[in-house]
């Protein structure tokens, strides 16, 4: 709808006889009477008239609102745009001759500019002013129908909506994308490779050893030490790479239409200009990282082309640490008999795969206690290690940990890396008499993240000596033990 149907519509229905516009000054009258009949009330412009004088004859509600000056105090008043502090947008005064109520009148030519003006409690509003001269049949002037819009809330709107994008997609620490925006933009990648074969690759790059940074110099100074890799890691990247954290001391680096080559060159150099740049916030120590780095194909996931890098990664931690291991190329740059499934064997079922050497500890257990005791032994442990039941069914069942009972945060501000436990449980009444209960019991870290966290297998170790107690407690004889760790939790009862 357009500035001059709007009047339209908020003005009675009554039509304008051609005898108001006889002539000017009677026109002037008839006009500012026009207005006052104007049911502009809920009109969300200010709205105003100046006469061919120059004398504003009418000023509504909303001006009112929006100036916090009051009609009576602007009626037969001499338009000037000092009246409302009228300001252009880099906050300078508007002079006479450039307002746009002067230029409309002048010209003839409706007139907008964008502008502020002083509002209620000295309050700068933001608004646009658009000037309409009114003229009659020949031409002549009756003045100027003025609208003014507050933008403010729409300013302030965009603004939020930008803080509110900086929130989604920013980590707050570093200011790098975070964990969710990197992988939506690692999933637009995966499937441009997918469609048409372009390169991409993928960096993932985790600090050695930094828990001791925390140790030795505090969090606080360990969060600005994260700041500075961050940075280090950014200003080495180039302009098209995304470089995200994926949440601690692990960060990843997207590189669009980088081979694997170039990938592993490009992480190398960080990985050198880490190891020789002094951080200030650690009195001059450097800090190291480990790298691990894969080639997007067009058979990837997200979730593949992650666990790749990860594992290189891995690779890269197991022998020695500092230093960047290709995906698929391992055995060029480690020693290392550690055994780890060979990397072809991935099968990038989503789930396992992420969890594959996730799993801290894995025991079967047996004993003559039926299901029903069994659970209500579990219900003990539930209790006394206050474990939250993530699910319960079919003879399944998944809680949550957060801290062991006598474990104590070493500092404030330290989180507790929580662990999610299953009891898988089977009746085997039928195969063999003496043992009535199968349970097999996983433990794992909730987060990926926490996969490496040091303390984990001895936390794990810990609450698996708890559950054997709590289900063995008054039939220690009959329950026999197999550890097999690590196995594969894939094969349900
Ligand atoms: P590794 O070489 O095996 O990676 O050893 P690490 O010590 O780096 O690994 P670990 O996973 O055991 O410890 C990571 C530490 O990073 C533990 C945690 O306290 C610290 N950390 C994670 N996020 C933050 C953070 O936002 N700020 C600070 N200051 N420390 C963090
Ligand atoms: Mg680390
Ligand atoms: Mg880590």
């Amino acid at each position: 709808m357009t500035i001059n149907e709007r009047i339209c519509t908020n003005v009675a229905t009554e039509p304008i006889s051609s005898a108001l516009l006889a002539n000017s000054r009677e026109a002037a009258q008839n006009i500012a009477d026009l207005f006052s009949r104007c049911k502009d009330d809920n009109l969300r412009e200010g709205l105003f008239y100046v006469d061919n004088r120059q004398k504003v004859t009418y000023w509504n509600r909303t001006a009112e609102m929006i100036t916090g000056i009051r009609s009576k105090q602007m009626l037969d008043q001499k338009w000037t745009p000092n009246l409302i502090d009228l300001r252009d947008r880099y906050g300078t005064l508007i002079k006479n001759n450039q307002c746009p109520v002067d230029i409309a009148m002048r010209t003839s030519e409706p007139t907008l500019v964008a502008a502020s003006v002083t509002g209620r409690g000295g309050r700068k509003v933001a608004i646009d002013i658009h000037a309409i001269p009114v003229l009659d049949h020949e031409g002549q002037l009756y003045g100027a129908v003025v609208l003014f819009h507050d933008l403010s809330t729409q300013v302030d709107l965009e603004q939020q909506v930008l803080t509110l994008y900086a929130h989604a997609t920013r980590d707050q620490l570093t200011g790098l994308a975070n964990r969710t925006h990197f992988e939506r933009t690692l999933a637009a990648r995966v499937a441009e490779v997918q469609e048409s074969g372009v390169n991409c690759s993928l960096i993932v790059t985790d600090i050695d050893f930094f828990k001791t940074i925390n140790d030795d110099f505090g969090h606080h100074i360990g969060d600005q030490a994260l700041m500075s890799f961050a940075k280090l890691v950014q200003q080495n990247t180039q302009v098209d790479d995304v470089v995200g954290r994926f949440g601690g001391e692990e960060f990843m680096v997207l590189c669009p239409e980088q081979d694997i080559d170039q990938a592993a060159s490009r992480a190398e150099e960080i990985r050198k200009v880490l190891e020789s740049t002094p951080l200030a916030v650690l009195n001059g120590k450097c800090l190291t990282a480990s790298f691990g780095v894969s080639q997007i194909n067009n058979t990837d996931s997200a979730t593949s082309a992650f666990v790749k890098a990860d594992q290189a990664l891995l690779k890269a931690k197991e022998t020695g640490r500092n230093k960047v291991v290709v995906y698929g190329n391992e055995s060029s740059t480690t020693s290392s008999s550690a055994a780890t499934p060979p990397l072809e064997d991935v099968s990038f079922n989503a789930n396992w795969n992420l969890l594959k050497g996730t799993i801290l500890a894995c025991e079967e257990l047996s004993t003559s206690s039926s299901i029903d005791m069994v659970l209500e032994k579990v219900k003990g442990f539930v209790v006394d290690f206050k474990a939250e039941i993530v699910t319960a069914q079919d003879q399944h069942l998944q809680m949550r940990i957060d801290k062991l009972p006598h474990e104590k945060s070493r500092r404030w501000g330290d989180r507790v890396a929580q662990l999610i436990v299953d009891f898988e449980l089977r009746s085997t009444q039928q195969v063999k008499s003496d043992v009535a209960t199968l349970i097999r019991v996983t433990i794992r870290p909730r987060r990926l993240r926490d996969r490496r966290r040091n303390n984990l297998p001895d936390r794990a170790e810990a609450v698996m000596r708890e559950i054997r107690g709590y289900l063995m407690i008054s039939h220690r004889n009959e329950t026999e033990q197999r550890t097999i760790r690590p196995t594969n939790p894939d094969a349900r009862y």
